[in-house]
């Protein structure tokens, strides 16, 4: 069953300049996402920088609200949900250990401060919460009285993972969460958050740059550009046999440990379009090496896939 569906999803940015603050355009940041995500189970939102995903985590959240399409967290629209009940059930994980916490504040302190925010148990009880969750995420019961900069950096992580997770949420946002971690430490984190995942039967919406993360960690895979979906489904198939030239593309920059097993490298050319003036047609034809005739004037929906896979593109589709 679905906790998270998003159905038709738009958000889109007013820009306006001069005195007169007079619209001059709309950044269409996220456009048209549909998709849902299971009980328990991983969804990875994989793109380039700019593509939109980080701005949908925030229409997940019910940080930004969208301009069109709905959100429904468990089967409700999370317009629906009493704000501060949602933060409870929802939480996020930042990229960023050095600056998501606050270097002024004890590790207890701010692990404790959904609880305190919340109301939720005796002071007592809230100290025993915190050295739960210490423990939970590897640290020690005497870390809480330490302050973050006494911390590696995956410490500090492993602090924001106890953190989202004292209110005992059902669904984590994870946005880049070891991206700016050291590589071995990665894999500590990656391990960490789905031992918690099948202790605490959580869903997470697992945001990263790098497909060699999302392959470690996710179910389902949603690879987006310019704010919409270019392809969805299964992880394992996703990896196996890519469809759309973009998540080849993407794929093809991934690097394997086996020399002999490597794609060849397909370079994208020209930067990401500019989401106030999406090309015509597919999105991606203008840096796509197998661009033909209609891919410049007819704009491909995602279509399914003999494997399960839905793509956008009219290399598998109706041409
Ligand atoms: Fe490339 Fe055309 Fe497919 Fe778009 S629809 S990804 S331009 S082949």
């Amino acid at each position: 069953m679905a906790l998270l569906e998003l159905i038709d999803v738009t958000k889109h940015f007013k820009v306006s300049s001069g005195l007169l603050g007079l619209k001059t355009g709309t950044v269409r940041a996220v456009d048209g996402v549909t998709l849902s995500v299971e009980r328990g189970q991983t969804l990875g939102l994989v793109g380039e920088s700019g593509c939109g995903k980080s701005t949908l985590a925030k229409c997940i959240m019910g940080l930004e609200p969208v301009t069109s399409g709905e959100v429904l967290f468990g089967n409700r629209s999370i317009a629906a949900w009493d704000e501060k009940k949602l933060r409870s059930k929802i939480q996020m994980i930042f990229q960023d250990p050095y600056s998501s916490l606050n270097p002024r504040q004890k590790i207890g302190s701010i692990i404790r401060e959904g609880l305190d925010i919340h109301g939720i148990g005796s002071k007592d009880e809230r100290r025993e919460k915190v050295e739960q969750l210490l423990k939970l995420v590897g640290l020690r019961p005497e870390h809480g009285r330490r302050y973050p900069h006494e911390f590696s950096g995956g410490q500090r992580q492993r602090v924001a993972v106890a953190r989202s997770l004292a209110l005992a949420p059902k669904l984590v946002v994870c946005d880049e969460p070891v991206s700016a971690l050291d590589v071995s430490v990665q894999a500590q984190v990656l391990g960490l958050l789905k031992d918690l995942q099948k202790k605490l039967d959580l869903t997470y919406v697992f945001i990263s740059h790098d497909l060699s993360v999302v392959s470690h960690i996710c179910d389902k895979v949603a690879v987006m550009y310019l704010g919409r979906i270019m392809e969805i489904g299964e992880s394992r198939n996703l990896f196996a046999d890519p469809k759309h030239p973009y998540t080849k593309a993407l794929l093809s920059a991934v690097l394997r440990p086996d020399p002999t097993n490597r794609p060849e490298r397909i370079a994208l050319t020209g930067d990401l379009p500019s989401p106030m003036a999406p090309p015509a047609g597919c999105p991606f034809h203008p840096r796509c090496p197998e661009a033909f005739d209609k891919c410049r004037n007819d704009r491909p929906e995602l279509m399914d896939q003999p494997d399960g896979m839905r793509t956008a593109c009219w290399l598998y589709g109706e041409q």
